[in-house]
């Protein structure tokens, strides 16, 4: 692909989602080209595509600042020659979802809901992709004979109650085959939430059509949780594609993961989250980065999260404020992260921070005395 002011009309199929797919920067030579490296710097990409593959949609790489050597978008989505680097830390597996999975394709970690991962492939690969152990391996969705296995294991477990459809991005597959899984979830009693993660909205905007909306409409109650990092990613493309899936009825959330050098600092995320409530999406989750191979570089500590997150809350408005959490490593499952603004509890009073650093003070009620099957004595 060439740069250009205006791929629309540069490229008459720009706007045709299977042409994106198709005509995905994929190669070392594919990526200089367009970016304008060096040859030392397509080196440092061939060599981590031995590793890790690379594919970004001529629409994601048309948001890359090519003069910009530390531009966010293309943090996200070339490889750097980080990736190579070994750490000490790295999992192949950093969420423990082989042991917590009782078939292919399912992973079953919390009582009441499943991660049905049903396709591999993606549009854009992230570089810091917690899945990249298999996902853009191959280029492949759940084959008939997985699905029947994975469905049956979800309709024995009458416990399930929400189904998480992700994989690999599962907008990437034909509206036809996803119909196909979804109505066979739907005619589970027992399931009652869909939920599609996707980051379809962000990387692959034109995805978005009424046909695939009227079909996912024929499945409600349907929830979809996208995935903006950085406020860049935020354009007029992507903002109609949140328009749509709230306008058809379908309430979106996204997800973020803190990034080093990408999205670290609270006026980066501030900007990011008040843009996504005017779209009228909700910053759901702020994740602490994954241990996956390669990704270490994308690393934060933990209290620069926190501080993020204490820099942001009472500052903004609720709506705006994700919860921060650390996935643990190993399959502990989400746990909350959060500043410390409570300093002292007791029985007869809490004392806390609030968001200025102020002190305040809560008394606590009575209880014990309240209670019916403990009255108050004279
Ligand atoms: S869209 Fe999701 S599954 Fe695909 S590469 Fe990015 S983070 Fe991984």
């Amino acid at each position: 692909m060439k740069r250009c002011k205006d791929y629309a009309a540069h490229y008459p199929k720009w706007n045709d989602w299977k042409w994106q797919v198709a005509n995905r920067i994929t190669t070392a030579d594919g990526i200089a080209g367009f970016l304008g490296m060096t040859e030392a710097e397509k080196n440092d990409v061939g060599q981590c595509l031995s590793a890790f593959r690379m594919a970004i949609t001529p629409y994601y790489a048309s948001l890359i600042d090519p003069n910009d050597p530390d531009d966010p978008i293309r943090k996200v989505c070339v490889p750097s020659i980080q990736e190579t680097y070994p750490c000490e830390n790295d999992m192949a597996d950093p969420l423990g979802e082989v042991s917590d999975s009782p078939v292919p394709h399912i992973v079953h970690r919390y009582p009441d809901r499943v991660l049905f991962l049903i396709t591999l492939r993606c549009s854009t690969y992230c570089r810091y992709c917690t899945r990249r152990r298999v996902v853009g391996e191959e280029d492949r969705i759940i084959t008939e004979p997985e699905l029947k296995t994975a469905l049956w294991y979800i309709r024995s477990h009458p416990e399930i109650r929400d189904v998480l459809i992700s994989g690999g991005d599962p907008l990437v597959m034909s509206t036809e085959k996803l119909e196909h899984i979804l109505s066979e979830l739907r005619a589970i009693p027992h399931v009652d939430i869909i939920r599609i993660g996707t980051r379809v909205p962000v990387v692959l905007p034109m995805r978005i059509t009424e046909e695939l909306l009227a079909m996912l409409k024929k499945y409600q109650p349907i929830w979809i949780n996208t995935h903006f990092a950085h406020p860049q990613e935020i354009t007029p493309a992507s903002g109609r594609a949140c328009a749509a899936i709230v306008d058809a009825g379908i309430p979106l959330g996204n997800q973020t993961v803190l990034l080093r050098g990408i999205n670290d600092r609270a006026e980066i995320l501030k900007e990011l989250f008040l843009k996504l409530v005017h779209l009228r999406v909700r910053p759901y989750y702020l994740y602490q980065c994954d241990l996956s191979q390669g990704i270490g570089h994308f690393r934060t500590t933990v209290d620069e999260g926190i501080e993020i997150m204490h820099a942001l809350t009472g500052n903004i408005s609720g709506y705006a404020v994700p919860k921060f959490v650390i996935d643990a490593p190993g399959g502990g499952g989400k746990v909350p992260i959060n500043y410390n603004y409570v300093l002292s509890k007791d029985n007869r009073e809490v004392v806390m921070e609030n968001f200025r650093g102020e002190i305040y003070r809560y008394p606590q009620p009575a209880v014990r005395q309240n209670r019916a099957d403990n009255p108050p004595t004279e």
